[in-house]
């Protein structure tokens, strides 16, 4: 396929502005530019066509089956588009006043009701854009609470199991504090011996998730935060994972204190590609004065921000939060409504129903049942027959699957992790399994098949680490400065294998 620019023809134009009547006043010379921007010209209909051959060549939930684990692609329904887009919403300034933006405030008030529900907790604030945002600001939270009682500078240590998703590391070393890593033991809990000669008055709390990114339910939970809460330390509970038990178990219920949800994945946003997300955070009553302003509050029948919050930890992002993703999941729960539970549960059935049918062909490394997802390993394949994780992952796009998350979590070698969320139905979930295990056998029979795939998409297999080496990010343009009348070869494809 040719890029835009390589389809330019000078003077064709998709658009045309109707011509400014008002006299435009002098820029400055050192502003003016001295050459017209390079821009592609084409006409609407082939810059039209352009971008929908373009659409056609990705992969989305909307065109099939998406099991990243940890990442909860589920399908998420048009009916939040439509209220998403509808005009009162969709044309609201970040700076209307409060009275004519009551029903924008209103929504945001009970989506956050509806978290503080789910979650057990005290109170909530919608603002962090991502679930590493939300992690980010409960440590900051976390060290203001230690910071009034004057314990912080006693309280360094946070404890993260090994399983733990890389956010979390990298969120506690942000705000400051020091890790202190927990083995996972033979059933994939956290080893509880190792944990209680690791907590002390120096601790300031610990962070996981729950189920485990291993898709494990830790049988300890209630023991493991007896241990922190006997230190006057925190228990800090990433959501992430909340689709496993929504409606079912809470984690407020289970001794966290603070918690963040991820929007996008328990409450369906269309978030492949990087956004936009949403992460709130809920937190005990011990938490919410240092929650960020402005809070929304209600009095009686109106609705307003509160900005009059003298121990707050300050402001973590613009205005009030990703709006847009705030009306998206607030349909998506009233959706469900009381049902929410349903949708745990499916997911839940839906992952222990491949598990069922793919145990015999790769590797368990935890035999349990398992929550939302599972993690089973291709370390066999690799040691009899050379093919590993990667190599299935390839072949499995040939079978027009998404691949799983390989090689995460990094205790289990060879590592597939496999979330078919509760969006699936039981054909598809067949259909993948079959694959799956044609897969393993054909690495057996013929395990080149696997090394070379894939094969029938845009793109053969990359050269990962000469892509890593050489990163070529920008199309060439000073190579080619009469860009449009020659066709040009991408240089970006010197980095791919058989292209
Ligand atoms: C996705 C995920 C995160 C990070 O969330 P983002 O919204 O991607 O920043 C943290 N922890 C776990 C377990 C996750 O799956």
């Amino acid at each position: 396929m040719k890029l835009i620019y390589e389809k330019s023809q000078s003077g064709r134009t998709a658009y045309t502005l109707p011509r400014y009547e008002l006299e435009t006043p002098e820029l400055p010379e050192a502003l003016r530019r001295s050459e017209p921007p390079r821009l592609p010209e084409l006409a609407e209909p082939e810059l039209v066509r352009h971008f929908t051959e373009l659409s056609t060549r990705n992969f989305g939930i909307d065109t099939g089956f998406y099991p990243l684990g940890s990442c909860t692609m589920k399908y998420n329904p048009r009916v939040n588009e439509r209220l998403a887009n509808l005009p009162g919403f969709r044309d609201l300034h970040p700076l209307q006043e409060e009275e004519g933006a009551q029903g924008a405030l209103e929504l945001m008030w009970r989506l956050q009701e509806a978290l503080v529900e789910v979650s057990g907790l005290h109170a909530c604030s919608l603002q962090p854009a991502a679930g590493s945002q939300g992690e980010l600001t409960g440590l900051l939270l976390m060290r203001a609470y230690f910071t009034e009682r004057g314990e912080h500078e006693q309280r360094r240590k946070i404890v993260i199991p090994d399983s733990a998703h890389g956010t979390n590391p990298a969120s506690v070393t942000m705000a400051g504090y020091e890790l202190t890593p927990v083995k996972t033991d033979a059933r994939g809990n956290i080893d509880v011996e190792d944990l209680r000669a690791k907590v002390d008055e120096h601790t300031a709390g610990l962070m996981i998730t729950n189920p485990s990114t291993l898709g494990l339910f830790d049988e300890h939970v209630e023991e493991i935060a007896r241990i922190f809460h006997s230190v006057g330390a925190l228990m800090y509970y990433d959501g992430a994972n909340l689709n496993a038990v929504c409606g079912i178990s809470r984690p407020g219920d289970m001794g966290f204190d603070i918690i963040h949800i991820n929007l996008h994945k328990t409450f369906s946003q269309p978030h492949g590609g990087g956004g936009p997300g949403g992460g709130p955070i809920v937190v005990r009553d011990t938490l919410e004065p240092f929650l960020p302003v402005p809070q929304i509050v209600r009095d009686g029948d109106t609705f307003r921000l509160d900005f009059d919050r003298p121990k707050s930890i300050g402001k973590v992002r613009g205005f009030t939060g990703p709006f847009g993703v705030f009306i998206r999941s607030y349909a998506f729960i009233r959706m469900w409504g009381p049902q929410l539970k349903r949708m745990s549960e499916i997911a839940v059935l839906n992952a222990n129903y491949l598990l069922a049918r793919l145990r015999d062909a790769y590797d368990l490394p935890f035999d349990r049942l398992c929550m939302h997802e599972f993690v089973v390993s291709a370390r066999s394949l690799k040691r009899e027959h050379g093919a590993g994780a990667l190599d299935v992952a390839k072949r499995l796009m040939d079978y027009g699957f998404h691949p799983p998350t390989v090689y995460f979590p990094l205790i289990v070698p060879e590592a597939l992790m496999i979330e078919p969320t509760e969006t699936e139905p039981k054909e598809v979930l067949d259909e993948f399994c079959d694959a799956l295990l044609a897969i393993a056998r054909e690495a057996a029979d013929s395990p080149e098949l696997l090394k070379d795939a894939p094969h029938d998409r845009p793109v053969r297999r990359l050269d990962e680490v000469r892509a890593a080496k050489r990163a070529i990010v920008r199309y060439g343009f000073e190579d080619h400065p009469d860009l449009g009348a020659e066709p040009v070869e991408p240089r970006q494809l010197e980095a791919q294998k058989g292209a």
